[in-house]
């Protein structure tokens, strides 16, 4: 594995089985029920330049949950980029700073200029449309999880992507990591002008996945095992696109009526997060909260797991984890949610 995280194209299949190893023996220590510090002493940068709640509050709760501290900055406005510094400059300066560096960026491509600046592990938080490789690795792993409960494996396996395909970087990464697991079929649903970029396609089919494309939700899906929906990433269209383009139709939602109608009583839902839950957006139903097929929460958890075992991957503390275990000593509830399924 490569000394940074900039894309899933810089794993192998046994590098992410291997994460997923990891981030399961994480698992008593990301649900509160034991303490390690092997991290005690280490600094993470943590630096997002775009919007962010979960990909930076769950890096640094990964990296204190290690036993490390955060130094977090957000926005170029308080940055010295809104100076007119470069990314080399910046990336040098964070380097004399931190252990460990997580970057968000609305540029494509910024992160690994970054990276290549610097000897310390960089993590790419997610680089414009580009891609958001923790996000598909906890989304594999939450895969995973789901599977082994369900008796299913990702050999065979039918997805269905759907939504902002062109703009969703975190599609981008997740096609790219299924096709380390294939063969497998992949089913690619977005609205006219937000499709998967084709080069992106023609790589993963001649990897193995067997991909449909389509431009609606009307079709019997009895057989998929995950619905992955993404949000419409309007931040990135440009100012025709955004005249042009309003809002995600209706057709697009999935809610309980699609997953009844069209799915199976054991197809999971999944969805990056943010789902935008204002009524217009049409994005991912809320009238899903209370089924236990919506794995958006569950997804979520396992960021921790998963972004402990990438620190401790690129700081190479993976063998010492078990050692320094101590039991929590605070009150933790027994359930996190109040429509939290009871597995
Ligand atoms: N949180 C994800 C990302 O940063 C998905 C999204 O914003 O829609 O890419």
């Amino acid at each position: 594995m490569s000394p940074h995280l900039l894309s899933i194209d810089s794993l192998s299949r046994d590098d992410v089985n291997h994460l997923i190893r990891v981030a399961a023996r994480m698992e008593p220590i990301a649900q509160r029920r034991k303490i390690t510090r092997v991290l005690e002493g280490a600094v993470l940068g943590n630096l997002f330049f775009e919007a962010s709640t979960r990909t930076r509050v769950s890096f640094n709760a990964a990296f204190c949950r290690l036993g490390g501290t955060v130094c977090d900055t957000t926005g170029f406005t308080f940055s010295s980029m809104a100076k007119g510094e470069s990314l080399y400059d910046t990336s040098r300066v964070m380097s004399g700073y931190c252990d460990a560096i997580v970057m968000r960026h609305p540029d494509q491509g910024s992160v690994a200029e970054f990276a290549r600046a610097t000897n310390v592990p960089v993590i790419n938080g997610g680089d414009g449309p580009g891609e958001h490789p923790s996000q598909a690795l906890l989304d594999i792993y939450t895969i995973n999880k789901e599977f082994t409960r369900l008796g299913k494996t990702l050999n065979g396996a039918h997805i269905l992507l759907t939504g902002d395909l062109k703009y969703g970087r975190t599609v981008h990464s997740l096609i790219r990591l299924l096709s380390l697991f294939g063969p497998m079929r992949v089913t690619l649903v977005s609205p006219p002008g937000l499709e998967m970029p084709a080069a992106l396609i023609d790589t993963v089919s001649a990897r193995g996945l067997q991909i449909t494309s389509r431009d609606n939700l009307n079709s019997d899906f009895s057989d998929v095992d995950v619905v992955y929906t993404t949000r419409i990433q309007k931040e990135r269209f440009t100012q025709e696109m955004s005249e042009g383009f309003g809002v995600l139709s209706r057709d697009f939602t999935v809610d309980l009526a699609f997953l009844n109608q069209r799915c199976n009583n054991n197809t999971i839902v999944m969805h990056p997060l943010p789902r935008d839950s204002r009524p217009e957006a049409n994005d991912l139903d809320v009238d899903l909260n209370g089924d236990p097929r919506l794995a958006i929460f569950r997804q979520t958890d396992n960021g921790i797991p998963m972004r402990m075992a990438i620190f401790a991957k690129l700081l190479q503390v993976e063998d010492q984890i078990e050692k320094d275990l101590r039991d929590v000593r605070w009150f933790v509830p027994k359930t996190i949610g109040v429509d939290d399924a009871g597995f």
